[in-house]
């Protein structure tokens, strides 16, 4: 399918799944909008890359989805979007008791309130248009818990319920709105809690893989950021035209269990 014509922006995607996402949906021929915190050569030589790649259009804008002010003056700066994918997010692991509050706050204002903020800014472009795709990366956690991750299963939960309600505000509309579910992805995010759980558990690295990680992901593998960014192309077909406000779980089961 062909995605020529199309902006998509991506938040949170100088690494990972968001870069995945934006890789497949460039190779289906929709100029992209890359995205992170930062503002250093190597993010802009991100987009250059994928420009490179794929002969699309690839722009890097520098955006903390930590700020609503950054989440709206992105879509602004994009310009077009007719293909939101909010992606960007943390991850903290504690106990409820022990969870530090600035943690807390930071992942619900970068995995969740970003989504508000940069959907409410790009609707009235995508119904000008008279098209649009948001897709909203959630998680395995947006349908199901962890202990020791209330701020990101919070999050996530709240994604899902944002995802339904956008939905159900542009039914009528050719505009849809999913979450994407992913179950274990292995990128930076999920690298870094390896060492914490291998602490935490007295494991060696492929123990806390196998016995914890995918513990609970029936397939034993990884879900791949290519698989992820394939499903976020299947929602801007035109295959997908009547799914709207609803979960794909990639997942290798997990939520099946
Ligand atoms: P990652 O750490 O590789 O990527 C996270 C991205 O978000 C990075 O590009 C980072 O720069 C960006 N980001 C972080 N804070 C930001 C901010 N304040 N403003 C703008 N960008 C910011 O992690 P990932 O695994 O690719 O995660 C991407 C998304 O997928 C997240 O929403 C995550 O919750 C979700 N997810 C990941 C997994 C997994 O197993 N990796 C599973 C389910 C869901």
């Amino acid at each position: 399918m062909s995605l020529e014509g199309k902006t998509a922006v991506i938040t949170g995607s100088n690494s990972g799944i968001g870069h995945g996402i934006a890789v497949e949906l460039a190779k289906a021929g929709a100029d992209v909008v890359i995205n992170s915190f930062t503002d250093s050569e190597q993010d802009h030589l991100l987009a250059r890359a994928i420009a490179d790649a794929t002969g699309v259009t690839a722009r890097y804008i520098a955006a903390d989805m930590s700020k609503p002010e950054d989440c709206r003056a992105l879509i602004a700066k994009a310009g077009r979007v007719d293909i939101l994918v909010n992606n960007a997010g943390i991850q903290h692991v504690a106990p409820i008791a022990e969870f530090p509050t600035a943690k807390w706050d930071a992942i619900l204002a970068i995995n969740l309130s970003s989504a508000f903020h940069t959907t409410a800014a790009a609707l009235p472009g995508m119904r000008a248009a008279g098209w649009g795709r948001v897709i909203n990366v959630a998680s395995a956690h947006g349908l199901t818990a962890s202990p020791f991750k209330a701020a990101y299963v919070a999050a996530k939960h709240g994604v899902v319920g944002l995802t339904r309600v956008t939905a159900l505000e542009t039914a009528e509309e050719p505009i849809t709105c999913n979450a994407i579910c992913p179950g274990y992805v292995l990128t930076p995010m999920v690298e870094a809690q390896i060492p914490d759980t291998m602490a935490e558990y007295d494991m060696d690295r492929e123990t806390v893989i196998r016995q914890v990680m995918l513990a609970r992901q029936p397939s034993k593998g990884f879900a791949t950021v290519e698989q992820l960014g394939g499903t976020a192309v299947f929602l801007c077909s035109d295959a997908a035209e009547q799914i709207t406000g609803t979960t794909i779980s990639v997942d290798g089961g997990w939520t099946a269990l």
